[in-house]
């Protein structure tokens, strides 16, 4: 292919190429998110991470202090029960052990009630930040849910204006031979851009817009007489651009 014809599908397929651009910038800008929504985004999950830390040392912290609730229960249970035998106690002799044994039950109880203070301390604690965690995500949220519409809004519209661009490119694209635009678009996968490249003027020479290299004379002269030609360097189809 070459001559007119050629020229023709070349700047037909720079136009779709500028087009193409147009839909790649939009997809992009629809699936990049705002700076406030991402900052706020950010925050609010750094704070759900922060609360679900919280929420399961209080879990921990529960069942510590259930641990030595029991225990305790358990212990008075024993004291009792001894202070019951003490008073069948038979003997002088009898009567030391089973003091003795009251004594060692009281002074475990004293311990275990001695650790869960600490324990019940930390719980307020972590309850009071608990709180505190809520009442500022609580507060986010509504900001959050606003940022978040805006956005799904500002997407769709962009998605509107892509579905119109594809309308538009799919009309451009008939005007194309099939060969010329299967090639473009394998390029333009690769290159992930640019299919189809100018040839611009550099002195006595040309170069190739895409990759910059200058372009052997034997090449330029077929981009001149619009044959599809191919930048020996970067691949990219080459046009010679409006005269
Ligand atoms: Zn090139």
């Amino acid at each position: 292919m070459g001559g007119v014809n050629g020229a023709e599908a070349l700047r037909a397929l720079h136009a779709l190429q500028e087009k193409d651009l147009e839909i790649d910038r939009l997809q992009k800008e629809a699936e990049t998110l705002p700076e406030d929504l991402l900052a706020l985004k950010a925050r609010v999950e750094a704070l759900e991470a922060e609360l679900m830390a919280l929420l399961e040392r209080q879990a921990e912290l529960r069942k510590a202090y259930a641990r030595h609730s029991l225990d305790i229960e358990d212990l008075a249970a024993k004291e009792k029960q001894a202070e019951a035998e003490q008073r069948q106690a038979q003997s002088a002799r009898e009567q030391t052990q089973y003091e003795n044994r009251i004594q060692q039950i009281k002074d475990r109880i004293r311990e275990l009630l001695e650790l869960s203070t600490p324990i019940m301390e930390a719980m307020e604690e972590v309850e009071a930040a608990i709180a505190r965690v809520e009442e500022v995500l609580t507060g986010l949220k509504p900001r959050l849910e606003e940022l978040l519409r805006e956005n799904a809004e500002r997407v769709e519209a962009l998605k509107g204006e892509i579905l119109k661009l594809q309308g538009e490119r799919e009309a451009m694209a008939q005007g194309i031979p099939a060969p010329v635009l299967k090639e473009y678009e394998a390029i333009r996968r690769a290159k992930r851009g640019t299919g189809v490249v100018r040839m611009l003027p550099k002195g006595q020479v040309f170069r190739c817009e895409g990759c910059n290299v200058v372009l052997p004379t034997h090449v330029a002269q077929k981009v001149i007489q619009a044959h599809l030609t191919r930048c020996p360097s970067c691949g990219r189809l080459l046009w010679k651009g409006e005269a």
